[in-house]
């Protein structure tokens, strides 16, 4: 019987399967290998992934979308209260003061559990990978953050149990990592020779984080892991603002009182973060009836999205040396700097890599797919 890897990440997840002596990667029915991590509700349906991210801007209180942060944690945490600025559906404290999602469903307003949501999500992962590999799927390897709780664990545990999956494992996201990267090389030092260091950089959509692992045939040790909950969504928020601030200036509206305005701003600015990975010049933005029916103009490049951004690349920063500092290597004991996670592709990320770690990084792993393909290879 097959077991499947999930990587569910705050934007996206990933299905993988050990197959065949190889690993392979899941589509949806979308024939897309990234389902987002997205619930909606219309009316008397239920949409899940592809199809429930396509309708957000036209159903924003209904869609429920980065929802990972509120696992296992109390309403007023000061996570999930950070959370709640960049949420579009309502979200309310439980008299045990745990978290309500709130949701128009079957014409009554619903509160759901992170739990609930997260199993809903994982039902249709469940389908997709049921129907890809034409057999039924109960078993899985879920990959967390390092960073999460015992309380964030147990919540996803919960999800899987409700979805009808059995998690026979949560791996950590950085080990799950590593092992992707160890598994196949034939060429790692034998047990008692000294150990090849390599550091990972994970960069997602909500987080970064960083390890330091030592290989050995057959062995791999983790030596230390540093994160924090900075992520490509953070420049996207903070590029959104940049603009939000000319069109008060140039248009008179401002785009944070209206919700779907500043949605859509959202869309537009993650694309043209996206450019700015691969292109140095500048780039135009323009927003048709954008608010009041007013057009916006507008453009950036690279230079000026780094400058915007100076304070996330501080903490990426302040994470990378932490866990350089923590895993008591020098800079000559690193063998790679290996990076995955979308954001990873920001030049200004890469050359951070280069001055902290003195390594060009290395895209040896999939960028999107190696946390799931790593939660796969756990049990091939
Ligand atoms: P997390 O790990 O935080 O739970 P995730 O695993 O869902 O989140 P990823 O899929 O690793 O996150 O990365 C998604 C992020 O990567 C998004 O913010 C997206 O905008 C960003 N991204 C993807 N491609 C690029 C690119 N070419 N340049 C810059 N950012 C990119
Ligand atoms: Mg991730």
């Amino acid at each position: 019987m097959s077991v499947i890897g999930i990587d569910f990440g705050n934007e996206s997840c990933y299905i993988a399967v050990a197959k065949a002596g190889g690993i392979e990667t899941i589509t949806n029915d979308y024939s897309l290998r990234a389902t987002p991590s997205c619930v909606a509700f219309t009316g008397k349906n239920r949409t899940l992934g592809v199809a429930a991210k396509n309708q957000q801007v036209t159903n924003m209180k209904n869609t429920i979308c980065g929802f990972k942060h509120l696992l296992g944690r109390k309403f007023r945490d000061p996570v999930v209260q950070n959370e709640l600025n960049s949420i579009p559906y309502r979200v309310e404290e439980r008299p045990d003061g745990s978290i309500g999602i709130c949701a128009n469903y079957m014409d009554e307003d619903q509160s759901f559990t992170p739990e609930q949501i997260t199993a809903m999500l994982f039902t249709k992962l469940k389908i997709d990978a049921t129907d890809a590999l034409k057999t039924q799927i109960y078993d899985c390897v879920i990959t967390v953050p390092s960073y999460f709780t015992n309380a964030q664990r147990k919540a996803l545990l919960d999800a899987a149990g409700i979805a009808g999956l059995n998690c026979l494992r949560l791996m950590n996201e950085t080990t799950a990592t590593a092992l992707g990267y160890g598994f196949y090389k034939q060429d790692l030092p034998a047990p008692e020779e000294k150990p090849r260091n390599v550091i990972f950089v994970d960069f997602g959509h909500s987080a970064i984080q960083v390890s330091a692992c030592a290989f050995n045939k057959g062995k791999l040790k983790m030596l230390a892991s540093a994160s924090d909950l900075v992520g490509g969504r953070d420049v996207d928020s903070m590029l959104a603002n940049h603009f939000s601030n000319e069109f008060v200036t140039k248009y008179k509206v401002d785009p944070r009182t209206n919700k779907k305005a500043y949605l859509r701003l959202l869309t537009e600015v993650e694309k043209l973060k996206k450019q700015m990975s691969a292109n140095s010049t500048k780039l135009p933005l323009s927003i048709e009836c954008f608010m009041n029916d007013t057009d916006v103009h507008s453009s950036i490049q690279r230079s000026d999205m780094e400058e915007i951004c100076t304070s996330l690349f501080q903490r990426i920063e302040a994470c990378m040396k932490r866990c350089l500092k923590d895993s008591k290597l020098t800079l000559e004991d690193i063998h790679a700097v290996e990076i995955v996670g979308g954001s990873s592709r920001i030049p200004a990320v890469k050359h951070l890599i280069e001055q902290i770690f003195g390594k060009t990084p290395s895209t040896q792993l999939n960028q999107d797919e190696a946390v799931s393909r790593g939660g796969a290879l756990q049990c091939a």
